[in-house]
This record gives structure tokens, sequence and C-alpha cells, in this order.
């Protein structure tokens, strides 16, 4: 059976390299450990249930964990041919993400190339069902299988089930905290794959590498090329990617704001129409800026960044309320944090 350790440091856990302590904390290799490390581990006076920990490149530590973390770290990849076009893909929870994508570009099966280099392990993945450059997981998601917190029993939860939406899913809210992801299945193409060049930067970086027809490695690698030259590399300095969720507002909504603030970009979805976060905290004077040790990136300013290594993880949220509260007082938009508060 997994160690389980007592006040273990969680620095080296997180993408903000933020130092708190998990009370408890052990690294589970098999779903039969997990089920006898939560059969066996008795919950805290509160009741906490255990956290689950993947990469840790979307979670802010606001204090020391009261309770058990579990790093997961499942691991394998199978594959089943369905049809002369198609073939599924499943992998483990543990499985570091862009080495799917890469193992997957490596024999030729398309699908997943837009979503290279995004931080973090394939069993988060459906959690905010991530996503990048006109792509999301749920496009080639088919299932997965969860281990329910309360039953320990092993479940599949079929794409309907998960309740996809933008960096949403049935995990975040109704299913928050009362599953375990322990695997992914994906339907990727074997031929004919789908080429998405449309979005954010992709068509231009193709021109500069001097690509006409691009293959799916031509697209992960453009989007590997603008990833690595427009975001922080959380090894260098502390950060979770994007801290918020674009907000969409009502067209009424959107109208308004246009007459006050005429650059304002919007962009129709069928909710509304979407704003940029990045843009509003650009304009309350937000990027680059630096508060003891917090600051917005000065490229990015969606991304919080750790700036002297030292935040806490505290001030890293006081912060982000600092840059709710002013884009609600300027706009009337409330901003949604992305990244999952602990
Ligand atoms: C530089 C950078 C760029 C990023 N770019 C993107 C991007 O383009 N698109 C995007 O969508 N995201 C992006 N992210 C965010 C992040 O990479 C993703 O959200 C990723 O899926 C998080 O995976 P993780 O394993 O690190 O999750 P963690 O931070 O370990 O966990 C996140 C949450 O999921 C829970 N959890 C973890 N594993 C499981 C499991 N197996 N079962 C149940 N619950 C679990 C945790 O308890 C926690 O609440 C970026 C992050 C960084 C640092």
């Amino acid at each position: 059976m997994s160690k389980i350790s007592n006040l273990k440091s969680l620095k080296n856990y997180n993408t903000f390299g933020v130092d708190v302590l998990a009370k408890y904390f052990a690294e589970v290799f098999s779903v039969e450990e997990l089920i006898e490390i939560l059969k066996n581990h008795q919950p805290t006076t509160d009741n906490r249930q255990p956290l689950i920990l993947g990469g840790g490149s979307n979670i802010l530590f606001t204090k020391d964990f009261d309770g058990l973390v579990i790093q997961l770290n499942l691991k394998g990849i199978s594959e089943e041919i369905i049809n002369e076009n198609e073939v599924l893909v499943t992998a483990k929870a543990g499985e570091n993400w862009h080495e799917l994508v890469q193992y997957c570009l490596a024999k030729n099966y398309g699908g997943l190339e837009n979503l290279s280099l995004i931080p973090g392990n394939v069993g988060t993945s459906p959690m905010q069902n991530i996503g990048a450059y006109g792509v999301e997981i749920k496009d080639s998601f088919v299932s997965c299988k969860v281990l329910n917190l309360k039953t320990l029993e092993v479940e599949t939860f079929a794409k309907e089930k998960c309740d996809f939406g933008y960096r949403d899913s049935i995990f975040k809210k109704e299913g928050k905290g009362k599953y375990v992801i322990l695997e992914v299945t994906f339907k990727l193409t074997t031929k004919n794959h789908l080429i998405k060049t449309e979005y954010g930067a992709i068509k231009v970086e193709l021109e500069q590498m001097g690509i006409e027809n691009p293959t799916i490695q031509d697209v992960s690698k453009a989007v590997i090329a603008i990833r690595e030259s427009k975001l922080p590399n959380p090894k260098i300095i502390g950060n979770a990617g994007s801290f918020f969720k674009n907000p969409t507002i009502s067209k009424d909504n959107y109208l308004e704001l246009k007459e006050k603030f005429e650059t304002i970009p919007g962009f129709p979805n069928e909710n509304g129409i979407k704003v940029p976060a990045g843009w509003l905290i650009e304009q309350c004077g937000w990027k680059g800026k630096q508060i003891g040790n917090v600051a917005s990136h000065k490229d990015q300013s969606l991304v919080i960044i750790n700036a002297t290594g030292k935040a806490t993880g505290k001030e890293i949220f006081n912060f982000s309320q600092m840059i709710i509260d002013s884009v609600l007082e300027k706009f009337g938009i409330l901003l949604e944090r992305e990244v999952n508060i602990i």
C-alpha cells in the first residue's frame, strides 16, 4: 500500500510554486491502491474529502491543506482501431497531457494537435474541458472512467453525461469533489485529418515556417512556437496560465459598452458575446503591474504570476480579487476565476 507522509510541502506540486503543507500526502500508482487508501484513510474532523492532484497547473492553494492530498500516478496508453479512418486512444489519468498529444502525433493520429503544450495531466483534461486555438477536448472526447468517492465503484461517463461547456464540465459543478477521473478515451482520425488553422496566430506562424499545406504535426509545431513565445514557462516563473475565464455578456450589454468603449472586442457565441478578459484587465491598468510578490504578466494580463517566487496563495488570491473589483467597477462585468481555489 502507498505510504502516507505527514505535513508534506506542496511547493513542487503546484505551478504557482506556492509553499503550503498537506496534512497527509500519498502518491498512488493503481486504482486498487487508490481504493485501499480511500477505505483506510480517516477523513479530518470537518469531513474534508481528499484532494486529487494532477500536474498542479490549475490550482491555487490559499492555505495549508488540512486533509489528504493524493497524487494520481496511473500510467498507460492503449488504442483500438475502430474503422479505416478512426482510432480510440485511452490514456490513464497520470499521463502527461502534452506527452499524450506527442504520442498521438508520432502515430499520425489527428484531433489533439491544437492542444499541444497545455500543462497538466490527462485525468484533469475533462475537468475544465481544456481548450486552445479553436479546439476543446470535447471535440474528440468519447468517455472517461471515474471512481465514485462515495461508493468506491468505477463508473463510465459518456460525453453527454460530462456536460461540457467553455472551461467547464460536470466535474466542476454538481460532480465537484465526488469523482476521481481514472482514464479518458478519445476518438482520433488516422487519415483525412481535419486541419484547424483558423484560430489565433496559427496561419501566420505556418506562413513564417514556410508551410502551405500543413500536416497535423505542422499545426502542433506552430502551436508550440506560439505558446512558447507568448506564455510564461511555469518552470521559470510561477503561474497557472489564464487566471480568469473570458466572460460572455448579452448582446444588449455589449452594445451599451461599445458606445462607451469603442474598441471593446467581442466574439458572438451561442449565449451572447464573448469579451476577452485580458482586454478588460488591461484597460483597468493591470498589465505588468506588480503588488508585493504578485504581478499581472507584462505580455499577458490574463496570467497572474508569482513574480518574486515568494508569493503566498493568499496574496495571489487577493491580487485576483483586486482585478475582479476594478473590472466590475469600470465595465460592470464580473470576472470568474478559471483556476481552482483551494
Ligand atoms: C502556462 C499554462 C498554460 C495553460 N494553458 C491552458 C490552455 O491553453 N487551455 C486550458 O484549458 N488550460 C490551460 N492551462 C491550465 C491547465 O494546464 C489545465 O487546466 C490542466 O488541465 C490542469 O491539469 P493539472 O493536471 O495540472 O490539474 P491540477 O492543477 O492538478 O488540478 C486541477 C483541478 O482538478 C482536480 N483534479 C486533478 N486531477 C483530477 C482527477 N484525476 N480526477 C478528479 N479531479 C482531479 C484537482 O483537485 C483540482 O481541483 C494552462 C496552465 C498553465 C500553467
